[in-house]
């Protein structure tokens, strides 16, 4: 089985605020893994940790077991950590276009990808007059341009209709079908429950559970408290 990314003892501090305690989990190639937890869990610091993008305490992490840096092991992660903020008076596929541009990628990709996430037809839309759950799917085709290893969503779902919620779950299927792993962080049970296949299951910054859905879904007892209290030290 080859690790695509191995996290080893975890902590993260913002000043008094406890955001990670001792994390330490492996993702395998070709599953499909959830970061379950309540809000103020810690999912996204974990994100943005082992996307440098937010430095940690202590403890370690390594892409594909160390075999290359940082910055050229990201080079092979797609990641939708924020909103999609595109340009507004630009196309679908314009906006795609400049994607390609600044990262040199072939523009032949892009009408793959639009089709993957159901935009094929919305290419020549502006941006902004796309629906949240468009601009989401389009940020997915966006991140997925260079046909990355893994795709990290964070909470991909949230403020999205029944229909729209459907529809991301779908296409994440179905791009792990293809045979992308997937990093899928969630506050929602049935979400992990429904997507994914693996989980690690955090409160307070403190891991409750890590290993296979099936798994957790015989032992539900962590999810007796769901409380958004924030634990200040
Ligand atoms: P989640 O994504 O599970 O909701 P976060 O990783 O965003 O959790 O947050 C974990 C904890 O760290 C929370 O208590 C949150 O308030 C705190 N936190 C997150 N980002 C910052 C920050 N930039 N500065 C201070 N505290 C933060
Ligand atoms: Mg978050």
């Amino acid at each position: 089985m080859e690790t695509i990314l191995t996290i080893e003892n975890l902590h993260k501090r913002y000043g008094r605020i406890q955001a990670l305690k001792n994390v330490s989990f492996e993702i395998q190639k070709g599953r499909v893994y959830g970061i379950l937890g309540p809000n103020g869990s810690g999912k996204s610091t974990t994100l943005g940790i082992v996307l440098n993008v937010v430095n940690r305490t202590s403890g370690s992490y390594s892409w594909f077991c160390g075999k290359m840096q940082t910055h050229e092991a990201l080079k092979k992660v797609g990641a939708i950590i924020e909103r999609p903020n595109f340009y507004p008076y630009m196309t679908a596929e314009e906006n795609l276009k400049l994607v390609c541009k600044i990262k040199s990628i072939d523009y032949t990709k892009i009408d793959e990808k639009l089709n993957l996430v159901g935009l094929a037809e919305r290419k020549n839309s502006k941006f902004s007059t796309f629906s949240l759950g468009m601009k989401q799917r389009l940020a997915i085709a966006s991140a997925l341009l260079n046909d990355p290893e893994i795709l990290i969503l964070d909470e991909p779902t949230n403020g999205l209709d029944p229909q729209g919620i459907h529809q991301i779950r779908d296409i994440i299927k179905k791009i792990a079908s293809q045979g992308t792993t997937i990093l899928l962080a969630s506050h929602l049970l049935d979400e992990v429950e429904k997507v994914c296949s693996h989980v690690v299951v955090l409160r307070k910054g403190e891991m409750l559970y890590s290993g296979s859905v099936d798994g957790m879904s015989a032992n539900e007892s962590f999810f007796e408290v769901q409380s958004d209290d924030i634990e200040t030290l």
